[in-house]
């Protein structure tokens, strides 16, 4: 269809995305959330995508990945979706509760401590490598928690959040040298236990445990599998790094609880 069919519409463009939402929208429009490599995150309305399978087959579901092409639109902020062509489903994920906790963690953290139209191209790549990661994995258990973690503080750490994880806070004594460490959100890195005398609200957290999300900022995504990540050490983890997420993105992370009824339900 040529541009001219379309009257206020602007330049078609074109980005790989992900998407992040998408929710109904009269009787068979979808407003669609992405997270696009080229634009950064935004809001669409995909016309008639409710009654038009052929156009829009599955393609706007939750956590797809896709080739998104729009309008963009000079009287709104809402781009016209016309089309999203597949890239990958993740049907590894939408197979395992676990799995899909995790991703929807990602996700959420990524829609909320993003701008709107705000490029963000190695986080999209990060994002989309982890959810490639997540996917294939044969089995959750024991290491996909910690992947989860690693992946957790790799994409704050990328929107500017980084915990500080090498050394204390305070006095700058090295993480390998620390023998005994503890977890300060509110300063938002490690204290070592001299220092911990007069800080408050600290979780305790194993020195293992930091050397391995410390690793964990640094490697190639593809190599987390390789670390051995303990029950223990993941629990850890994410003591430390939920509330942190949540102090910086300065909200509850809705998915946090469903991963807790989740471990509820299974007794893990
Ligand atoms: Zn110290």
């Amino acid at each position: 269809m040529g541009e001219r069919g379309y009257a206020g519409l602007m330049a078609q463009q074109q980005s790989p995305a992900i998407v992040l939402r998408a929710t109904e929208f009269g009787e068979s429009d979808l407003i669609v959330h992405c997270f696009t490599r080229e634009f950064g995150r935004l809001r669409g309305v995909a016309k008639g995508a409710k009654r038009s399978m052929k156009r829009f087959v599955g393609s706007l579901d939750f956590l797809a990945y896709v080739d998104l092409r729009f309008f963009e639109k000079k009287t709104s902020d809402l781009v016209r979706v016309d089309a999203a062509t597949f890239r990958s489903q993740f049907p590894g994920i939408r197979e395992d509760l676990d799995k899909l906790a995790e991703a929807s963690l990602l996700a959420e953290i990524v829609t909320f401590g993003t701008g709107e139209r705000e490029t963000h191209r190695p986080l999209f790549d990060t994002l989309l490598r982890g959810l490639a990661l997540i996917d294939h994995l044969p089995r959750w258990k024991p290491a996909g928690c910690g992947i989860g973690r690693m992946m957790e503080a790799r994409v704050l750490s990328l929107m500017g959040f980084e915990p500080n994880l090498s050394a204390c806070v305070r006095c700058r004594k090295a993480l390998d040298a620390i023998r005994r460490a503890d977890f300060s959100v509110a300063r938002g890195g490690i204290v070592c236990e001299r220092c911990a005398i007069t800080e408050r609200d600290l979780i305790p957290v194993g020195v293992a445990t930091l050397k391995l999300l410390a690793q964990g900022l640094r490697a190639e995504v593809d190599a987390f599998p390789r670390f051995a990540w303990t029950s223990r050490s993941a629990v850890e983890a994410a003591r430390i790094l939920h509330p942190f997420a949540q102090v910086h993105l300065g909200r509850e992370l809705r998915t946090l609880r469903f991963m807790t009824s989740l471990a509820r339900a299974i007794g893990g």
